[in-house]
């Protein structure tokens, strides 16, 4: 069993895939070629977003959006410890301060209260505060209406990292359209991913937009000679976007089935596990299906889980304010004691969209044999 199936996805549609590669084979149009424009185009149609920048990851689609907003030394960016380490790191490298925000309990989301007390903490420690960035985690949206709230009466703006999130709905809203910019990866693994590495922002403003085209192509102004601002190279290969098209094709059946495999998992584990919690008007792309237990539990259910051929996956062991290179930085009073807790409770079981019913028995099965032990 596969924690993430990719091969079964691929076996849907690789005649399709095969063509597109054979398109681009043949135009030759390798940068830039006519399937970045017809993606951006797709995605933008799908999300509802009105710019989409496509680039090379979503590493790099959180970076785009600080660089065009001048973010640099003396400014904080407020980000949830508790998320995969790019969240942070764009933030340090443009040698701004990463301050580390707890998550809520529930949705694994950045905590609007731990949030407030970030802002004052780092007002005090003498900062400029300026942009949050929330983190759909494992799928879910974060609770935007709550950190708009924040982010109004603070003068701050909102950069959502929708790496885990793309596909997602939050109150009638698709990811891509929550806070002044949203990010994306196309990494393999994450829900609409490609063969390699891809990612891509979202946004509704016209001037954001222009600037991170040109900081795209290292700054370009009327051409890529014409070099007005400090960019990059942040293209993404027209094969990854050749192969993406055909990826987007089927990706709403795709979160429909991720849909219908979670809330198998929910109703078959429910009454001796604590299973996802998904806020009300809101819908997952369950990037990740993952469950709590006591953290002297964890490493025995995950033994056993092996030895019946089960993968599952820590997300996230060690939460980024405790990482070597992030450990320096300063935590306000109140801690992150959330993100702490849940790094050494949570584990996640196989998820995609098309994991068969024997395969899913499987996970559940072996997982009800500890019923007596999570339960006591
Ligand atoms: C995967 C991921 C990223 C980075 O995306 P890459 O394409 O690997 O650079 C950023 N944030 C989160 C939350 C992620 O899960």
């Amino acid at each position: 069993m596969q924690f993430i199936d990719l091969p079964a996805q691929q076996k849907q549609i690789r005649d399709k895939i095969d063509a597109r590669i054979k398109a681009v084979l043949d135009h030759g149009k390798y940068i830039m070629g006519p399937e970045v424009k017809e993606l951006e185009a797709n995605l933008a149609e799908f999300c509802g977003a009105k710019h989409v920048i496509t680039c090379s990851n979503g590493t790099d689609a959180l970076l785009l959006p600080l660089m065009a907003k001048n973010i640099g030394a003396g400014d904080a960016v407020f980000v949830p410890s508790f998320t995969f380490v790019a969240t942070a790191e764009v933030v340090s490298m443009l040698g701004a301060t990463p301050v580390f925000v707890d998550v809520l309990e529930d949705t694994f989301n950045i905590d609007p209260e731990s949030l407030k007390n970030a802002i004052s903490f780092a007002k005090e420690q003498g900062l400029s505060p300026k942009a949050i960035i929330p983190v759909d985690l494992f799928g879910q949206a974060a609770d935007y209406d709550a950190l708009q709230e924040i982010a109004e009466n603070n003068d701050l703006w909102i950069l959502s990292d929708s790496a885990q999130g793309f596909g997602s709905v939050y109150k009638g809203q698709k990811s891509g359209n929550l806070g002044l910019a949203t990010s994306t990866s196309f990494f393999p693994a994450k829900p609409l991913g490609c063969y390699g590495d891809g990612g891509a922002v979202f946004t509704d403003n016209d001037e954001l937009a222009d600037i991170i085209r040109s900081l795209r192509v290292h700054g370009k102004g009327s051409d890529k000679y014409d070099n007005v601002r400090i960019g990059m190279n942040a293209r993404l290969d027209t094969m990854q976007a050749a192969i993406l098209l055909e990826k987007l094709a089927i990706f709403a059946d795709e979160i429909e089935s991720r849909n219908r495999i979670a809330a198998k998992y929910n109703e078959e584990l429910k009454d001796i596990f604590e299973v996802p919690y998904v806020m009300e008007n809101t819908t997952s792309v369950w990037a990740q299906y993952t469950l709590k237990v006591s953290a002297e539990k964890r490493a025995d259910i995950m033994a056993s889980l092996k030895e019946s051929g089960v993968p599952s996956v820590v997300y996230y062991p060690t939460p980024l304010h405790q990482q070597t290179a992030y450990k320096d930085y300063p935590i306000m009073p109140q801690g992150l004691p959330v993100s702490e807790k849940l790094s050494k409770q949570v584990f996640s079981l196989p998820m995609h969209p098309y994991m068969v019913q024997e395969d899913q028995d499987k996970v559940i099965n072996a997982l009800l044999k500890h019923k007596t032990s999570v339960a006591a």
